[in-house]
């Protein structure tokens, strides 16, 4: 199984390489780009947060906690006083750090439900939904904020599958071969239909994705990533030009 240094460049990777495409169609605005790179990343940590002992898992509930707080505050920050928004954030922040760790942590099993090809769809629908609803983001931008955790959480059960096969060694399956990108967990088959349903629930809860469908899946949107898969005349054209200064400065 692949640890977290693995795990992080991997989500990084896949996410990096998909944010960079969408760069290049240039239809999207950089600080929305970003934000699904990061999206992406966290989606790649995301199927192991059913270890909540290890290190990694801790800090991240931590920032998770952290941050989950702050944005309800600024979600809230006009309409309340100092004193009640920081009642808001304490609040927040010890639901999420004390109590849905306790809760994963009483309810989980490693490499369960939680490491799954549906729990990921559930948590890129989830991200969809909040990010319509709660943060007010357009369709398109919202469907890109869950494609990416979903995108992530993806490269990561199949960066976990990857690593059972022993590559270097002569035994080339090794016992977790299987466990990593599965659609669900026979042992669990109450909790499997639940996520389905789960899935199915959260679609509903989206907006309708054909926009986002229609834009993704449009021909125009990569016409100039095609154009620009390799450089035309010269590599790196007028590059330099612009890292080095064009007037040294006046002293
Ligand atoms: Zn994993």
């Amino acid at each position: 199984m692949a640890d977290f240094n693995t795990h992080l460049m991997g989500a990084a990777a896949v996410s990096g390489l998909a944010a960079t495409v969408l760069v290049m169609t240039g239809q999207f605005s950089h600080p929305a780009i970003t934000g699904y790179f990061v999206l992406g990343v966290i989606g790649g940590l995301l199927p192991d947060i059913d270890s909540p002992h290890s290190i990694p898992v801790r800090i991240a509930f931590m920032a998770l906690a952290v941050i989950a707080g702050f944005l309800v505050v600024f979600t809230f920050g006009r309409r309340y006083s100092l004193t009640e928004l920081i009642l808001l954030w304490i609040g927040c922040f010890v639901l999420i750090r004390y109590g849905v760790f306790a809760l994963l942590d009483h309810f989980t099993v490693h490499r369960g439900l939680l490491h799954s090809i549906p729990m990921g769809a559930c948590c890129g629908l989830i991200t969809t939904a909040m990010a319509y609803h709660v943060f007010n983001a357009s369709v398109i931008h919202a469907w890109l904020c869950g494609s990416f955790v979903t995108l992530g959480f993806l490269a990561h059960l199949l960066l976990d599958e990857f690593y059972s096969v022993n590559l270097f060694g002569k035994k080339l399956l090794k016992k977790s071969f299987g466990t990593a990108f599965s659609l669900g967990s026979v042992k669990q088959p109450l909790g499997t239909m639940a996520l389905y349903l789960a899935v199915i629930g959260l679609f509903y809860l989206c907006p309708s994705p054909r926009p986002f469908g229609e834009v993704m899946l449009s021909q125009e949107t990569y016409r100039s990533v095609a154009q620009r898969l390799l450089p035309g005349e010269t590599w790196f054209a007028g590059f330099l030009r612009r890292v080095t200064p064009t007037r040294l400065p006046i002293l």
